[in-house]
């Protein structure tokens, strides 16, 4: 049995609203009486394969596993595909294309190792959690000579390169999922091939070891994932007119430097701080008066130290040699390394109550003079800057006195600062390494591995710029599928005005929109003095509330309708993380310091705080410096990244988490399915599904229903033909279109035509 070139017919099952995944297509129903095979949903949600027995009104009886029947209402069931349609490679393959079957075709493949799927021009990654053997030497070899083609990150890094060379555009590579999906390994074995194809210099093997560098210093264990990324990363590498690596360029996004002085229970900080607390060979050790990672406050709070199946102190050479590696001298190593000893002294300093208003002074002991030891400050210099303000009231200049949380928060406030500019200074010295052909004439490809969509029973700030970004960045994905579809109609003179397209461009509307959009709203509440979590909702509400993609909820929170589904954040907290603020006393001590990091932390944050503004009073009512906002920098950094993007002819990789637990063979469908929801997996066939998704050549269409014709054709050119037989099946003219070479035709229309060949064979 030969199948349509495109999958046809196609159900309206793949759009995120789980109510539009029943199917009422007359075809289906003359299917169903020849007992074939049917998806039919259980009680319990699940679906399961069955045969359909009999079917009686609106009820079916089918066999299903295990020698069990059922009986279920009839919209309870989807067609199935035929058996030798097990497994397809790429789920455009499979005749019915809706959530079971793909979700079926996923699993199947799973259960064989076969991890990777084509879905249409998205490749889907699903997470083996154990070592498959489909990389290396050999398969890199076979993907380049083109032996093996079966999907795969190779394959599609492949393309990117032979499209690279041959279009003369950039290209990128664009990786999403949820936490634990795969993504950073997959960008990892994405720069292997990179690596191999283009070697030669060198310096491919410098931007191979920026990778675990970044981990130890961006990564943590986390309750979803051991080695979860905490940053967003876009690496663009690129080539020399002769297809050779000549260097590369690290751009990073919103770390997580939270995490830094505040960790959940069986979560780790950043991996560098157990390395370094393991691995610091004993002169260093002393030089940095280490304790183990149990002594420090920050660390300890968790109650989690190490990871099974990893040896941190080995892990610590290794990144000190990609250190070297990338030519971070010994010296700066050492730097380093005191700015994260400073950052775990830091956590160690306390404070005792000097006064009966609850004012408090840092306490001079082994916190403190480490901490000024390890930045080069004087410790008297120290502890007033954790102790005190200086504040500006009319024309004088006052010292005021913390009290304990506003001291505990001025030197949280001062790790987490050194920490983030530490982290941007390693990535910029990095970039400085890798940017050997200064020049760049060639051409580049970029991979973005960036955190994926997120919805938890509590959201908050991050989730809200995640979600943000994620807008961003499936519409990007949305216009380029479009935009494939789009030539194809195009080049077959098919009339592209009748093809509708949705767009998330409300949902983006209402997140940039000046001056009534969230993140408008956000920067104008976080400058008012008196500006709170709960005014700022208030205005949300007041502003927002008729715009369909917002809804007010209770209390501080608010909904927004993303493309992925329904998410209610939490505003306690967002006006506190978007100005981000940090003392202009610590900012000064940090600029009077003798070591040289601590310096260039200062001056970095001045000059950011020349830009325009927010903060510059705020509620306590200190002069704090005046900076961009977390969420104004985010939006011009997505801005950037997106109008980099856009240059560039994008390959998309979603990968999804089989299971919650980390481990091989488990594959939950209820999980996969909201997964392929959110990546958008489901979306590229609906944008399909929203023109003429079924296409046929017009030698095929008459090839095929030709014999159906009652009266004979005068001409028997394919098009006559065609054209014929739409005419006797009445096919209206809405829902079809005869192009060049082809016949395009909307959602189904094909079903009734399928229907009567079988029926005729
Ligand atoms: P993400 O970056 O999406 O949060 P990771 O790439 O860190 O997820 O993957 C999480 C874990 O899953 C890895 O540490 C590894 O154990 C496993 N994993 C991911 N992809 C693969 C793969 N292709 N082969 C084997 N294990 C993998
Ligand atoms: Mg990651």
């Amino acid at each position: 049995e030969e199948y349509p070139e495109v999958a046809t017919p196609r159900l309206p099952a793949l759009s995120p609203s789980h109510t539009e995944s029943r199917w009422s297509d007359t075809s289906y129903y003359a299917a169903k009486k020849k007992k074939l095979r049917s998806w039919c949903q259980l009680p319990d949600g699940y679906w399961s394969l069955g045969k359909i027995l009999s079917t009686s009104g609106s009820e079916s009886v089918l066999s299903i596993p295990e020698g069990k029947t059922i009986k279920v209402n009839s919209d309870c069931l989807l067609p199935a595909n035929p058996d030798i349609l097990d497994g397809v490679d790429d789920l455009m393959q499979l005749s019915y294309l809706h959530e079971p079957s793909v979700l079926y075709n996923l699993q199947y493949r799973y259960n064989q190792d076969k991890i990777y799927t084509k879905a249409g021009p998205v490749l889907v990654a699903v997470n083996p959690f154990k070592e498959v053997h489909l990389y290396g030497n050999d398969y890199i070899e076979a993907y380049r000579n083109k032996s093996l083609e079966s999907p795969h990150v190779y394959a599609i890094t492949d393309t990117a390169i032979r499209e690279m060379i041959r279009d003369e555009v950039n290209q990128s590579i664009i990786i999403s999922g949820e936490s634990g999906a795969g993504k950073t390994e997959t960008a990892k074995i994405a720069m292997q091939y990179l690596a191999a194809l283009g070697g030669g210099s060198g310096i491919e093997y410098e931007i191979l070891k920026t990778n675990p560098i970044l981990e130890a210093f961006g990564n943590a264990k986390t309750s979803r994932n051991d080695n979860s990324s905490r940053f967003g990363k876009l690496i663009e590498i690129h080539f020399s007119s002769t297809g050779k690596i000549s260097g590369a360029k690290i751009q990073t996004f919103l770390l997580e430097k939270s995490r830094v002085v505040q960790c959940a229970e069986g979560e780790r900080s950043y991996h560098i701080f157990y390395q370094l607390c393991v691995g610091a060979p004993p002169a260093l050790r002393e030089k940095l008066n280490l304790l183990n990672a149990n002594e420090y406050k920050y660390l300890k709070q968790s109650n989690c130290y190490s990871i099974a199946g990893v040896d941190d102190a080995e892990r610590f050479r290794t990144v000190t040699e990609a250190l070297d590696i990338v030519h971070i001298s010994k010296e700066d190593q050492d730097s380093v390394f005191a700015m994260l000893a400073a950052v775990l002294w830091l956590g160690n300093i306390s404070f005792t109550v000097t006064d009966n208003e609850n004012h408090v002074e840092a306490v001079s002991d082994e916190g403190l003079s480490n901490v000024a030891k390890l930045i080069g400050c004087d410790v008297l210099a120290l502890k007033l800057a954790l102790s005190t303000r200086k504040m500006r009231v009319g024309k004088d200049n006052i010292v005021q006195k913390l009290t304990l949380s506003q001291a505990l928060d001025a030197r949280d406030a001062l790790a987490k600062s050194l920490y983030a500019c530490l982290f941007e200074w390693l990535v910029e010295r990095i970039n400085v390494s890798l940017e050997v052909g200064k020049r760049r004439t060639g051409r580049s490809i970029s991979i973005l591995d960036i955190y994926g969509f997120e919805s938890f029973d509590r959201n908050s700030f991050e989730q809200f710029c995640i979600n943000y970004a994620n807008e961003r960045l499936q519409q990007h994905f949305n216009r380029h599928l479009f935009k494939l579809e789009q030539e194809e109609y195009v080049q077959d003179g098919i009339d592209w005005a009748r093809v509708d397209f949705e767009d998330n461009q409300g949902c983006l509307n209402l997140f940039e929109r000046k001056p009534l959009g969230l993140l408008s709203l956000l920067d104008e509440e976080s400058t008012f003095p008196n500006g709170s979590d709960l005014t700022f909702a208030n205005k949300l509400k007041q502003h927002l509330n008729s715009n369909s993609c917002f809804r007010g909820e209770r209390d501080k929170a608010f909904s927004v309708f993303h493309y992925a589904g329904e998410v209610t954040y939490d505003t306690s907290g967002f006006l506190e993380k978007n100005r981000d603020l940090l003392h202009l006393d610590s900012i000064q001590l940090l600029s009077s310091c003798s070591c040289k990091l601590p310096q260039i932390f200062a001056s970095t944050m001045l000059t950011q705080s020349e830009k325009p503004v927010v903060g510059a009073l705020h509620k306590s009512g200190g002069a704090d410096s005046q900076k961009l906002s977390v969420a104004t920098k985010f939006k011009s950094q997505l801005f950037q990244l997106m109008q980099r993007l856009e240059t560039t002819t994008p390959h998309f990789i979603r990968c999804i988490k089989p299971n919650n637990s980390q481990c091989p063979g488990t594959y939950e469908q209820a999980l996969v399915l909201q997964q392929l929801r959110c990546c958008g997996v489901l979306e590229v066939v609906r944008i399909s599904r929203s023109g003429y998704p079924t296409r046929m050549t017009h030698q095929k269409f008459a090839r095929r229903y030709g014999f159906l014709l009652l009266e004979s054709v005068s001409s028997q050119d394919p098009l006559s033909v065609s054209v014929a037989i739409l005419h006797q099946f009445n096919i209206l003219p809405d829902m079809y279109q005869v192009g060049y070479t082809k016949l395009f035709f909307r959602t189904g229309q094909i079903g009734v035509l399928e229907d009567t060949r079988n029926r005729t064979l």
